[in-house]
This record gives structure tokens, sequence and C-alpha cells, in this order.
């Protein structure tokens, strides 16, 4: 049997462009419902120390670590996807999903075409939370429910 083309061609979901949220961001290039998987987070699997070792202190380097909760990290500086792009929201419309040492961003609610596409990062720095750590990571997410910063709150 010669081999089908699957019929269901699933058009490219999202946009990268200029954010007013910071940068370069990640947008919806079409209706995408909840619970539908996005995109793949892509890069380079990477061990914690390998990532300390790499980028050390260079924190502009860290928004492109992804650690894995088996304490991997996806290093999406070197083969990273538009998923990179993706930033942070106090009140996100995408999760990241682990799936062993692959990471997904699924949609958690229903987002229309154009909308900015958004997921908690819940960083945790070593480093104290001084008020220029704070500015470095400071949220602009314009949301009501924001914390003025993507670090996670302190355990
Ligand atoms: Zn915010």
């Amino acid at each position: 049997m010669p081999a089908k083309k699957s019929s269901k061609t699933s058009r490219r979901a999202v946009a990268v462009r200029g954010s007013a949220i910071h940068g370069r961001g990640v947008f919806a290039a079409r209706d995408i419902a909840k619970g539908e998987r996005i995109i793949e987070y892509k890069g380079t699997l990477i061990t914690e120390a390998a990532a300390d070792e790499r980028y050390g202190d260079d924190e502009s380097n860290h928004t492109f670590l992804f650690l894995l909760d088996n304490d991997m990290v996806i290093d999406a500086n070197r083969g990273g996807n538009s998923a990179r792009w993706i930033n942070h929201s106090c009140r996100p419309n995408c999760e990241p999903m682990e799936e062993g040492n692959r990471l997904y961003i699924d949609a958690i609610r229903n987002i229309k075409a154009g909308e900015e596409l958004s997921y908690e990062y819940n960083l945790v720095i070593e480093d104290r939370y001084t008020p220029a750590i704070k500015r470095l990571y400071a949220c602009r997410c314009g949301t009501s429910q924001c914390q003025g910063t993507f670090l996670a709150a302190r355990r």
C-alpha cells in the first residue's frame, strides 16, 4: 500500500514577533483550543551542573534554560525553537508539561488568533532577592494578577 499523507494537516499554530511584555514574544497564529499541545520546547538536554558551568553568573541566558523536575536542563540557547521566546505572565494561557526529558507547551484555556502565549516561569535562583535582582526579573505582563516578578515565591 502506498504511503498516505495524513489528511489532518495542522496549520502552524504560532508566530514570533515583537511583544509588549518583553522583547520578542510568541503569538497564536490561529485559534487554539484549551488543552491543545501547541509546541515542543526544544533545546539541548544537559545536566544542571553543565548548565551552571556553561552559563554561571550570566543572568541574560537564564530564561532560555528550562529546569525539568528530574534536574535535567533544556538549553534552548542551543537547538532551541520558537518556544523559547514565550514570555512569562502572572495570568498565563499556557502551561509547560514535562514528559520525561521532553517539554511541551499546552493551552490551559481557549486562545484567540493574535493573542500572545505565556506561561508562569516560576524561576528559582540561588541569589538573594535584592532590588537589583528583582529589577532583572521584573514582570511587565500588565495583568491584574501581576506579582511584579517572574521569580517563584520563596518556599
Ligand atoms: Zn506579571
